[in-house]
């Protein structure tokens, strides 16, 4: 069989080729990363664009780093607030996004796990998203655990009104109001921050998702990240073909039997019509 794939491979383009695995898969997962994300405006963090390149990540990428920046210059937290959030409120799902919902409908594709934050993969129409690392408009009050949904437009609301107000006081007077729940606690979003536990349930799903897969395709992780980028290396052990989609090449090219080092919407944007 693999004898007649390889032959049929040398007529083939990576895009027909990654078609023809799809549609004779049994249990897709798709596993993804910011790269699926830049093409509708988020920059990743580690890009040229990312918020790395101007943030320190190991203050900004900490929750209590965050609380101790605000302590010495809160107008650089209220910086970091509104760049990491304005491009991710601005933005839609792209064709990327579009094409892997379709693929859900079409009963190809079983799971998503995603490391962003961003839910673009439920506002494309996704239905079974895993997020790894929680999702910026649900927020947790720490005392009663009570989780509230937060719309985009009041998300918005608050960036923008915290790069107007002038003062700490104020600010802290603001921030306070915004995050405290009713039971008298303070809510945060829902994120991972460096050295937080992923959310158990969600790891350990996508942990089963990714033993029962025979097709898993990585779109846009530089494969970092861990211990999320362990996933792949589960779906291989229990016998899952493995792409990757990229541009920048594989990040997991010894466990890959296909990548495409191509943007994912040059990807996407031929396999939707096709399906
Ligand atoms: P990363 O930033 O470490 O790597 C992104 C990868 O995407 C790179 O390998 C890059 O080559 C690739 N890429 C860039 N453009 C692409 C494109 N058009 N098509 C395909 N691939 C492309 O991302 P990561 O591995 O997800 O880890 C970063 C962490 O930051 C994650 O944990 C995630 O939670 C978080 N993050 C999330 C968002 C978001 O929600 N959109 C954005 C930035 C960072």
């Amino acid at each position: 069989m693999l004898r007649v794939l390889e032959f049929l491979n040398l007529f083939m383009n990576e895009g027909d080729e990654l078609l023809s695995l799809i549609k004779n898969s049994n249990y897709l997962i798709v596993f993804t990363g910011a790269g699926i994300s830049t093409e509708s405006g988020i920059p990743s963090f580690r890009g040229k664009e990312g918020l790395w390149a101007k943030y320190r990540p190991e203050i900004y990428g900490t929750f209590t780093g965050l609380i101790s920046q605000f302590l010495i210059k809160p107008s650089n937290v209220v910086n970091f607030i509104f760049d990491f959030t304005s491009p991710i409120l601005e933005a839609k799902p792209n064709i990327s996004h579009i094409c892997l919902a379709k693929l859900e409908e079409k009963g190809y594709l079983k799971s998503i796990i995603t490391q962003n934050i961003d839910n673009l993969h439920s506002d494309a129409g996704n239905k079974n998203v895993i997020e790894l690392h929680g999702n910026l408009y649900i927020w947790r009050c720490k005392k009663c655990e009570n989780i509230e949904k937060i719309g985009k437009e009041k998300l918005s609301e608050f960036a923008k009104n915290l790069k107007k107000i002038q003062g700490r006081r104020e600010l802290i007077r603001y921030i306070n109001n915004f995050v405290k729940c009713k039971c008298g606690g303070r809510k945060r979003p829902d994120i991972v921050f460096f050295g937080e536990p992923l959310p158990f349930e969600a790891f350990e799903k996508a942990k089963k998702e990714s033993k029962k897969a025979d097709l898993f395709i990585i779109i846009g992780s530089s494969g970092i990240v861990s211990p999320a980028c362990d996933l792949p290396y589960i779906a291989k052990e229990n016998g899952a073909k493995i792409i990757e989609i990229n541009p920048e090449g594989s990040c997991f090219e010894n466990i890959t039997d296909l990548i495409i080092i191509k943007r994912a919407t040059e990807v996407f944007e031929e396999l939707i019509k096709k399906i």
